[in-house]
């Protein structure tokens, strides 16, 4: 609840306290801009010893460039026992990799998030499902905490908002949203910019090679319960032929969830020889964060994903099982 993250939170704001902040691993706009907006507004508070991390390499996608990325620290020189945790847009505690081990050597540990099948891992946790995003919860903690926004601040959860609303186009954008998007932008961020480098820029080898992904779609209108379902399956020869880092096909699920004739879309997005980051969404039919759970993964009722092993063809049909006893 509101009262033990506010106290959680100020447990942090003693002085010389060591906060570590922590998002998921391979983290999109949502768990780096609600974790660097909170990094700040925590700065604001007085917070000295800060940190913010994730899992895995230490690479930030060029269209996700944000302010505050200077706070970003490896996760090996992340503080082994902070006396401040606080998790972003993690669903569950495989999602923090090796830095799961922070909920145990933390003094206090908060979990900030909005996914329907967030696990529960946390000892103070808020996890509103109906959130949008998880930069809508971290920025009601920072009105809690009296924080005034800033414009670098608003930049990184207006960047966390856009990108998990769709640009405000999927079904969580409420008017609590947009009455939030309209604090942020007072602040005097640039919105067409922001909006054109995350989502209308790529470049001309990306164009192709979803050209030659979406030419081998495949429509199958009598899966997911009749309802239909479209996939489309990228491998790394298909980056490596195009000179195109695995990044940029995280926009391809756009495109494949646009047919109109099945309510799932799946995208399968080779990341080893027999590994597959894979993205599902639904139309409303579908609820694929079950279908994700089942399979290893996590999401919300309309966009989803887990890590799939095996071949493209084996990952196909367990999603299309997991559909069928759905229906
Ligand atoms: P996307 O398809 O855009 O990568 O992810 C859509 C949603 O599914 C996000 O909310 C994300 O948190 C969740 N998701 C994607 N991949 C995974 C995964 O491997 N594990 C879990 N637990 N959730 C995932
Ligand atoms: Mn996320
Ligand atoms: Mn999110």
């Amino acid at each position: 609840d509101w009262a033990a993250a506010v106290d959680a939170v100020r447990s942090g704001l003693r002085p010389g306290a060591r906060v570590l902040l922590v998002c998921h691993v391979n983290p999109d706009g949502d768990a780096l801009g609600s974790m660097l907006g909170f990094a700040q507004g925590l700065r604001r508070l007085g917070v000295t010893s800060l940190q913010c991390t994730f899992p895995g390499p230490l690479t930030v996608p060029e269209p996700l460039h944000m302010p505050a990325m200077d706070l970003l620290v490896p996760e090996a020189e992340a503080d082994p026992a902070p006396d401040l945790l606080v998790t972003f847009d993690a669903a569950s505690e495989s999602r923090l990799g090796a830095l799961v081990d922070r909920l145990e050597t933390a003094t206090v540990s908060l979990v900030l998030d909005h996914h329907a099948s967030n696990t529960g891992f946390g000892k103070v946790s808020l996890v509103d499902p109906c959130a949008a995003a998880t930069s809508v919860v971290a920025a009601e903690l920072l009105r809690r905490l009296d924080v005034p926004l800033d414009r670098d601040m608003a930049e990184c959860l207006y960047i966390a908002l856009v990108t998990d609303t769709g640009s405000f186009k999927f079904d969580l954008t409420t008017p609590e949203v947009h009455e939030l998007a309209a604090r942020l932008v007072a602040t005097g961020i640039d919105v067409g910019a922001i909006s054109r480098r995350i989502f209308d820029s790529r470049p001309f080898g990306a164009v192709r090679m979803f050209g030659e992904v979406m030419g081998r779609a495949q429509l199958e209108p009598e899966s997911a319960g009749g309802r239909g379902l479209v996939y489309a399956v990228a491998t790394l020869d298909d980056l490596a032929k195009h000179h195109q880092p695995p990044y940029v096909l995280e926009a391809l699920i756009d495109s494949v969830r646009c047919v109109s004739e099945a309510d799932v879309a799946l995208l399968l997005k080779q990341v080893a020889p027999t590994e597959w980051a894979v993205s599902m969404r639904s139309k409303g039919g579908a609820d694929v964060s079950r279908v994700a759970v089942a399979l290893g993964g996590g999401g919300h009722r309309l966009a989803a994903g887990f890590t799939g092993r095996g071949t493209a063809e084996q990952i196909i049909s367990a999603v299309r099982d997991q559909l069928a006893s759905q229906a």
